[in-house]
């Protein structure tokens, strides 16, 4: 998937400040490096938010990677479409979390 790349770590490795797209998975959604978030809905760098004050998100992409490298891409995929479409399924009957699971 074509995404734009981290913008600080283009900078950190090019030194330019001109937005660069790179090829990454549907799953690397933060930088883990600079605590930006680069996946899904962000249509330019600068709408690269910092997700610092929601720690769950770092923990879930270092937990994301860590799966990955045990039980492989393919795995993976499969278990995030599963899930996704279970948690789209329970908003769209309008379930909330009360308590964090
Ligand atoms: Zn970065």
């Amino acid at each position: 998937m074509l995404r734009w790349a981290c913008r600080r770590c283009v900078v950190t490795r090019t030194g330019s400040t001109l937005p660069a797209q790179i090829w990454v998975s549907l799953h690397d959604n933060v930088c883990l490096r600079h605590n930006l978030w680069v996946g899904k809905n962000v249509f330019a760098p600068e709408q690269q938010l910092d997700p610092s004050r929601t720690p769950d998100v770092i923990r879930a992409q270092r937990r994301c990677w860590r799966l990955r490298r045990r039980y492989g891409p393919i795995l993976i995929a499969l278990c995030y479409d599963g899930t996704g479409k279970l948690w789209s399924g329970l908003a769209h009957r309008d379930y909330q979390l009360v308590h964090r699971a």
